[in-house]
């Protein structure tokens, strides 16, 4: 039996797969705080003009910059396995590949688009990037993306993740960025979350509202997102788009694609090539039940920030005000939710279900045991549905093949499992 798909170089795209024009209707367009839509100029205040392309464009192929591909080269294609070792712990007829993002230079996904945004930058003459970071894969992917293309990086880090994880500090630094703990008094928003409380655990909201205010005030600085934007779901299709073709050389081809989700991203990149192939597969959206923004969220225009600094986007949001409790699962405890990801859950074409904590990491401890990598706290909610649905179809005799992304390892995050 075949275990792994070649990781021949072949099969990292040459563009990145952008699934709007696939679908059978568009997100409603951000707004600006007056109520008008948000142009693409009026963005260029926040972002480099190439990330704002990527961001409104139609077309369905938008190339990969060689720089970026070039970079891309040292880790992808990414490994498909067959995960042998959790089907025979399981007794299952169901086939489970995932898709293992671990293997990114930062242990996330999230180098797909760092690097993409970082290139970006420095083509429009950026010279200084500030960003948030939740659990602070975000803010690692992007200080080695922004060393690698000569910009200099501030990272506002959820205060909560900033004391429960300080090699993440450390990482960053090593590679050059400043790291504040936030809320911190060097903004506005910072200082006026810290009045009401000063030792206040954070968001990623009251992060995103620091970088973003420290961007409007310097021409010479953009700000970076690592999720949400329709441009960084554009940047992780790479993930899908080799999946697709392994998944073919493996002989197989999924009945279910499953990833976790805090800002849709890595969902994204798995998910939406599938859709634009047109294949009839389900797709599974995985939430912490803490930070359940699809399945008990609201579908409205919200902020992406916390002090209303953004635009508003039409999202499923539990408001740009939740403060979500400290959960080990950082990296998905946003308020809102990917506009795109938003809309296939509106559609029907996707669906959302929350998994408790528990659960989450007792299925990382089998998967550690079962296929010798620990998923990252965020992919082990992902983990945790296949546990489920392999033992659901092995209670019906049915053999689904089931895809998830394997988003990140937990190297890093040993401290939430001991
Ligand atoms: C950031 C992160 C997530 C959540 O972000 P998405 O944009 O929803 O993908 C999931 N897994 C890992 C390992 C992460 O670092």
């Amino acid at each position: 039996m075949k275990r792994f798909a070649s990781r021949d170089s072949s099969y990292l795209p040459s563009s990145y797969l952008n699934v709007k024009p696939s679908l059978p209707s568009l997100p409603p367009p951000p707004l600006l705080p007056s109520g008008e839509v948000a142009s693409p100029s009026c963005m260029e205040c926040l972002f480099p003009r190439g990330m704002i392309g990527h961001e409104t464009t139609l077309e369905r192929l938008v190339e990969i910059p060689s720089e970026v591909r070039t970079a891309y080269s040292l880790f992808r294609p990414t490994p498909l396995v067959r995960a042998v070792g959790l089907e025979r712990e399981l007794d299952t007829p169901a086939r489970i590949y995932y898709k293992y993002e671990g293997a990114g230079p930062a242990g996330s996904h999230k180098s797909n688009t760092a690097l993409a945004q970082a290139f970006l930058a420095r083509e429009a003459g950026i010279t200084r990037i500030c960003t948030e970071t939740g659990a602070g894969q975000w803010g690692s992917a992007l200080s080695q993306a922004c060393l690698q293309f000569g910009s200099s990086l501030e990272v506002f880090m959820v205060r909560a993740s900033y004391l429960q994880k300080p090699l993440r500090r450390v990482f960053m630094e090593m590679h050059g960025a400043s790291v504040h703990a936030s809320p911190s008094s060097l903004t506005s928003a910072g200082q006026s979350f810290l009045e009401k409380d000063a030792s206040h655990p954070g968001s990623l909201g009251i992060a995103i509202s620091e970088a973003v205010e420290q961007v409007l005030g310097d021409p010479s600085c953009c700000y970076s997102l690592g999720s949400v934007l329709d441009s960084v779901c554009l940047h992780q299709s790479v993930i899908g788009q080799e999946a697709l073709l392994q998944m073919k050389e493996m002989g197989d081809f999924p009945d279910e694609v499953v990833a976790c989700v805090g800002g849709g991203s890595n969902f994204a990149g798995i998910a939406f090539p599938f859709v634009a192939s047109g294949e009839g597969v389900s797709y599974v959206a995985v939430e912490p039940s803490s930070c359940p923004t699809l399945t008990q969220g609201e579908l409205r225009y919200d902020y992406g920030d916390s002090s209303g600094l953004t635009p508003r986007y039409m999202m499923y949001t539990l408001g740009c005000d939740f403060v979500p409790p400290p959960i080990h699962a950082g990296g998905l405890r946003y308020h809102g939710m990917s506009p795109l990801v938003s809309h296939l859950v509106s559609l029907g074409m996707v669906r959302a279900v929350a998994v408790f904590q528990e659960d989450v990491f007792s299925a990382a401890k089998l998967f550690l045991r079962c296929e010798g990598i620990l998923p990252a706290p965020e992919s082990a909610h992902a983990v945790s549905y296949v546990i489920d649905s392999a033992l659901r179809a092995k209670e019906a005799g049915t053999p689904s093949v089931i895809l998830f992304c394997l988003s990140g390892h937990g190297l890093m995050d040993m401290a939430a499992f001991s």
